[in-house]
């Protein structure tokens, strides 16, 4: 196998593009074809301030890399989630995170759950109504209301995650198993700043996991290996296999799945009713000051107000 560009033994086969290209090829070409994404799909404009949500692992730790090198204005944000356990899943991912941003000189948000709130995660997630047993529900609710909520106070434009292809499909592939219609809609690789909500991207969303894995590697970002210890649903992991077995047979199918799902959406040929989010009411929570449905206090705040109760 050979590089496309160079001739050169290539390293990374892209079966998808029907190509291959060396390693320095590639560490080129992945800024290339995020740059025409973040065109393509108007995700930010170079004048815009950057908020990257970095974990220490590969994808979000390669976007900031990919941002910066492209010249974008972009400083990252670490969450500490206190969830440490045997691996220290925490505390070395937050090492990991750090160390990218001095090496790299780079302006780093740490926001600590617990010092914040005064509860970590896991602790959380059991004396709060919500997380019996699922700590990623109460995980996944607090990242979006804390990135969220930075976002506004810090003054950034738009806030980018890392979400590659692989995790991007196996969302669609639930939601479409389910015809959850509500999720459909809100689905892409742009949510529009509304109602206090920051504009959300995902500039890494058509890059599948495999090519997210040889970037950070190729370019020696060191990240953490470990999944959380709670790993995100069992679920979520079959469906991702799943298309993994159809992608074997089939290269380009997770692609296509997801692309074409996109000009659906965008064509309106997705049978949606498109008035239903109008018909939610959305206001400020009485407390925080963020978007909500909910009567007075939003959902995150009213976790919080439960774990205070039975904690007291
Ligand atoms: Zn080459
Ligand atoms: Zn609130």
């Amino acid at each position: 196998m050979k590089c496309k560009k160079c001739g050169a033994r290539a390293s990374v086969n892209m079966r998808q593009h029907r190509m291959a290209l060396c390693k320095e090829h590639f560490v080129e070409w992945i800024p290339e074809q995020t740059e025409r994404f973040i065109k393509k799909y108007n995700m930010f404009a170079r004048d815009e301030k950057i908020l990257v949500a970095v974990s220490g692992g590969k994808d979000s730790l390669s976007l900031w890399d990919i941002l910066v090198r492209l010249g974008y204005q972009a400083d990252g944000l670490y969450l500490g989630l206190g969830i440490d356990g045997g691996v220290q899943y925490s505390s070395e991912s937050h090492r990991l995170t750090d160390e990218f941003a001095k090496r790299h000189n780079l302006k780093l948000h740490v926001v600590d759950i617990e010092g914040e709130y005064g509860y970590s995660i896991p602790v959380l997630s059991d004396i709060s109504h919500r997380g019996k047993g699922k700590p990623c529900s109460v995980c996944g609710l607090t990242k979006r209301h804390e990135m969220n909520r930075i976002a506004r106070d810090l003054g950034y434009d738009v806030l980018a995650t890392g979400h590659n292809l692989d995790d991007e499909a196996a969302v669609l592939f639930g939601n479409t198993l389910q015809w959850s219609s509500d999720y459909l809609l809100r689905q892409g690789p742009v949510l529009p700043s509304k109602d206090g909500l920051a504009r959300k991207v995902k500039p890494l969303c058509r890059f599948y996991e495999r090519e997210m894995t040889a970037y950070a590697i190729a370019r020696g970002i060191e990240y953490i290996y470990d999944e959380c210890p709670y790993a995100e649903g069992a679920t979520q992991i079959f469906y991702k296999e799943t298309l993994n077995q159809l992608e074997n047979s089939r290269p380009g199918a997770k692609l296509t799945f997801y692309l074409r799902f996109l000009e659906a959406r965008q064509s309106g040929n997705l049978f949606i009713e498109k008035d239903r989010e109008a018909a939610y009411n959305i206001h400020p929570c009485e407390r925080c000051g963020q978007p909500t449905s909910a009567p007075e206090l939003c959902s995150f705040c009213r976790m919080l107000e439960k774990a205070k109760t039975v904690s007291e």
